[in-house]
């Protein structure tokens, strides 16, 4: 079986540039990249759309049933063009084998997990309908030797440590998690992702103990607790992006501001990654997609191609799993093509300001090995 998209944008990942490409895909394997000689028992036509790995969502919540937070993965890839959901922290040490044996194992997409010091995962969000209880209430449930253990046991879907340290996840302990998160991933050599929100603590204090490779989510957020202040990125954040600290978007339901957005980006500061933090409740509203999300940051001023390796080059090599980053000859295929609508359409942040963008990324064509879909069709 000869597969054949023709007349494809791609972006390459070592220049940055876009080209214009054929894929070719044999018996569910990536055959060539370019021109495709082969004949196709089945030709589409991209018609000048982008073409990229299936998206890496680097911020997801997908332990779907067994947290009150979870979306169902698969719900999500039949829709849009993600293929591999990277699930920050739902679970801890005490429950992650029911996601790794109940989610993961059955799932369709990909599925990796930063593991939560907290024993628990996240297991108060929702209550009283939106809101919810830190799970890290008292310092011994950060059980620095469980989560190593667990880590472990499981190097192939777990790839790196979660912690979050604001007002709700953890009232009065300040950075006494981060810091049982951070000695627990320095000895699993893995990276450590921080949500930070409400102080405290501060975003000062929280990236002054990141390192190269660790992971600052929702570094886009509102104030109070913003990257920006008196119109400028902090110079402890330049600083820690200089050292290696990767910048996640992290949407959410309280974690992305067009106003924070615009003036990072006139600073010359955009996000590494675009990630969504889709959850029960930021799923329907303002988040929806990775692909809307993507639309709001090309329409602050990004363009294209950063925002297509912002959520698929970059994402896949901070979790250290290149491969789902790029389009590659002899790898199984996993692609997706992307479209730019026409049309005005009008997006909410998490701050509740709307703003008017042009235009739209959907999915178009969705291949996975063999099997051709239309995501964005229903
Ligand atoms: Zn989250």
């Amino acid at each position: 079986m000869y597969i054949k998209i023709a007349d494809c944008r791609m972006v390459d990942t070592r220049s940055r540039k876009v080209e214009r490409v054929d894929i070719g895909v044999k018996d569910g394997v990536v055959d060539a990249v370019g021109e495709v000689k082969a004949k196709a028992d089945k030709a589409l036509d991209a018609h000048g759309d982008y073409v990229s790995p299936a998206l890496v969502d680097l911020h997801s919540h997908v332990y779907h049933l067994g947290t009150s937070l979870g979306v169902d993965a698969d719900e999500i890839a039949r829709s849009w063009g993600t293929g591999v959901f990277v699930d920050a922290g739902s679970s801890g040490a005490g429950n992650f084998a029911g996601f790794r044996d109940h989610v993961i194992r059955r799932s369709g997409a990909k599925i990796y997990a930063f593991l939560n010091i907290g024993f628990g995962g996240i297991p108060f969000f929702g209550i009283h309908g939106d809101q919810q209880a830190g799970e890290i209430p008292d310092i011994r449930v950060a059980d620095e030797d469980a989560c190593a253990d667990c880590i472990e046991r499981n190097r192939g879907d777990i790839v790196g440590v979660k912690v979050r340290v604001s007002e709700n996840a953890n009232g009065t302990l300040g950075v006494e998690p981060l810091k049982a998160a951070r000695r627990c991933a320095r000895r699993a050599k893995v990276p450590l992702m921080v949500h930070f929100g409400r102080p405290q603590p501060t975003v000062k204090e929280v990236v002054s103990l990141l390192d190269k490779g660790d992971i600052l989510t929702h570094a886009f957020r509102a104030e109070p607790n913003s990257i920006v202040e008196g119109g400028h990125v902090l110079r402890e954040i330049a600083a820690a992006r200089k050292r290696g600290v990767v910048m996640d978007i992290g949407h959410g339901s309280g974690s992305f501001s067009f106003d924070t957005a615009r003036r990072a980006l006139a600073d010359g500061f955009k996000p590494d990654t675009i990630s969504t933090d889709i959850h029960t409740l930021s799923l329907a509203d303002p988040v929806v997609s990775l692909e809307t999300t993507m639309t709001k940051l090309l329409g602050l001023g990004m363009s294209m191609a950063e925002v297509v390796l912002a959520a698929t080059y970059s994402p896949a090599a901070a979790i250290g799993r290149p491969e789902h980053g790029s389009i590659t000859v002899g790898r199984p295929a996993d692609l997706v093509t992307l479209s730019l609508s026409a049309g005005r359409k009008k997006l909410r942040d998490a701050a509740g300001e709307a703003m008017e963008f042009d235009g739209e990324i959907r999915p178009v064509l969705r291949l996975k090995g063999n099997r051709v879909s239309r995501p964005g069709a229903g």
